[in-house]
């Protein structure tokens, strides 16, 4: 069995980064194969992560509102329970409608599929090993989109049943009684919040004084950690791991201060998730062939029109530098085949949102107060409280802050950092101000609807820019 088909530009990889710029290209008018592994299409975000993770993350808010928060509301239900095959069948439900939908798109924009794993022979042909053998695509551009893979722990093998990767977290049979989460970054509280709503007894070990991972406002972290904390989710910070094994039936993990020096310390636990971060991913690839190199931390090397060293061969996503999120791979495929078909590429890595789905959720963009003093720059502080908020008072969700950075001298938005009340949504308008290099004022004097949470974003904004909110 051999099919040959011929390709302006072949996208190896169908995840958010891979799929969306196999539609634009075809779009555009190239004749485009895309190339996947798996026999779903959406890659990790729509089969193992954003997706499936964010449909625990709401229907496990639903359950702990219903079960903790209706009665003092008025709203009287009879006992809650929640029925977990069930919650799951939903979260798998959701993933089917997604993914299966990228097959209709791709059919829509004439995007040819290829399934199986993708090979660069040379610049201009890929060969993909699937079920059916081995297809030969003959093309003029080779799209690399990859993405990425969890990081093993040293010495540690999973199960994906006691010793859990995020992958194992959004499929395990039952909620473990006690569960401990290496790593307190995005994975370990949004998958750890999951559980612990659920009624799970979860610490999270964090190497780090601080919980989010990279990037987040130290004070937001400090205001997440007390939040998460007063859910009941626990913490062991500055806390590295030395050893996780499974004896009889539970999981021994051993910890000891990081810095070393304290005394060690054992726990047990039912499950054990590790979400210590991910690696790009380029198995099979066939790097050597074209030789392209890696860089120090297994990335495809790219320039800022995501052209790798080799002619007519690009890279984008997880698989390249940056942090690894789908709106940021999705957007670096778009203005990648617009670069290929001459259109000009610019890609702003200042205004790209980062969202911790948590309740409450919390959404930055831009500089931290962290990154400005190291920076050394003169800056001012806006910050609303969410309490100060009408609707978010009204609504019973007065917890945490908007806080706007902005340049001293010039009042241009440097960074600006949510927690509370829909923060993932409203993140976005201050990702619009940024991107259009907004001065603090400039927010403070657009019309906000009234009663909602964005006001919080406004009062912040003309708080950094005049020094005095209205309501607060
Ligand atoms: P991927 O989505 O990893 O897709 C790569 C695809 O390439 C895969 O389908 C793979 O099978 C295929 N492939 C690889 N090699 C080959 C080959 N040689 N031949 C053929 N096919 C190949 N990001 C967010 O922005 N928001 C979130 O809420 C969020 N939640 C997450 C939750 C979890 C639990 C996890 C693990 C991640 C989450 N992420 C989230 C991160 C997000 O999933 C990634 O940033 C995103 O999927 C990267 O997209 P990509 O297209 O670069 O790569
Ligand atoms: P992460 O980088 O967010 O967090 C990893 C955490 O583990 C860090 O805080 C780090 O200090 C800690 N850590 C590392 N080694 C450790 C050790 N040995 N012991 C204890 N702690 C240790 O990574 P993640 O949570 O695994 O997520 C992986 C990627 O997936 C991230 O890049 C993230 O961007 C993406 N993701 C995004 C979302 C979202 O956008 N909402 C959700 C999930 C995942």
């Amino acid at each position: 069995y051999a099919t040959t088909h011929e390709a302006d530009i072949v996208v190896i990889g169908s995840g958010p980064g891979g799929y969306v710029a196999a539609i634009k290209a075809a779009q555009l008018g190239m004749k485009t194969v895309s190339v996947e592994k798996d026999s779903t299409l959406g890659g990790t975000c729509l089969n193992v992560g954003c997706i499936p993770s964010k449909a625990l993350l709401h229907n496990t808010h639903l359950y702990h509102q219903a079960k903790h928060d209706f009665a003092h509301r008025g709203i009287e239900t009879g006992p809650v329970n929640f029925n977990f095959s069930k919650m799951m069948e939903y979260k798998v439900n959701a993933v089917k409608a997604l993914t299966g939908g990228i097959g209709m798109l791709f059919k829509k924009n004439k995007v040819t599929l290829v399934r199986g794993v993708g090979t660069i022979i040379n610049p201009k042909k890929v060969e993909v090993k699937g079920e059916k053998g081995v297809e030969t695509i003959n093309t003029k551009n080779i799209l690399i989109a990859t993405g990425s893979e969890v990081t093993p722990f040293p010495g540690v093998t999973f199960d994906e049943q006691q010793i859990i990767t995020s992958t194992g977290a959004l499929s395990l049979k039952s909620v473990p009684k006690k569960m401990l989460v290496i790593g307190a970054g995005v994975i370990g509280l949004e998958l750890g919040s999951v559980y612990q709503r659920l009624g799970a007894d979860v610490t999270a070990i964090e190497f780090l004084g601080t919980i989010g991972g990279v990037g987040i406002d130290g004070e937001v972290a400090k205001t997440l950690h007390k939040i998460l904390s007063k859910q009941g989710m626990k913490f062991k910070l500055n806390t590295k791991v030395t050893s996780v094994k499974k004896e009889g039936g539970i999981v021994k993990v051993e910890v000891e201060p990081s810095k070393g020096g304290g005394a060690k310390e054992a726990l047990d636990c039912d499950v054990v998730l590790i979400s210590i971060g991910r690696r790009p991913y380029t198995t099979d690839l066939g790097l050597k062939n074209v030789g392209i190199a890696l860089d120090d931390r297994g990335r495809v090397p790219v320039n800022n029109k995501f052209q790798t060293t080799v002619p007519g061969i690009y890279a984008i996503g997880d698989c390249i530098h940056g942090p690894m999120l789908a709106h940021k791979a999705e957007d670096e495929g778009i203005v990648c085949v617009e670069g290929i078909k001459g259109m000009p590429v610019h890609f702003n890595y200042d205004a790209i949102p980062s969202v911790i789905y948590t309740t409450p959720e919390v959404g930055w963009v831009g500089k931290s107060e962290e990154d400005l003093k190291k920076e050394g720059k003169a800056y001012k502080v806006g910050k609303f409280p969410y309490l100060a908020n009408s609707r978010a008072k009204t609504n019973g969700e007065p917890d945490g802050f908007v806080k706007v950075l902005s340049d001293k001298a010039t009042d241009v938005i440097l960074g600006t950092h949510i927690i509370g009340p829909g923060g993932g949504e409203l993140i976005n308008e201050a990702v619009l101000a940024q991107e259009y290099g907004a001065a603090a004022e400039d927010v403070a004097r657009v019309c906000h609807a009234h009663p909602t949470c964005a006001e919080a974003l406004r009062e912040a904004n003309l708080a950094a820019y005049c020094g005095k909110p209205i309501n607060f």
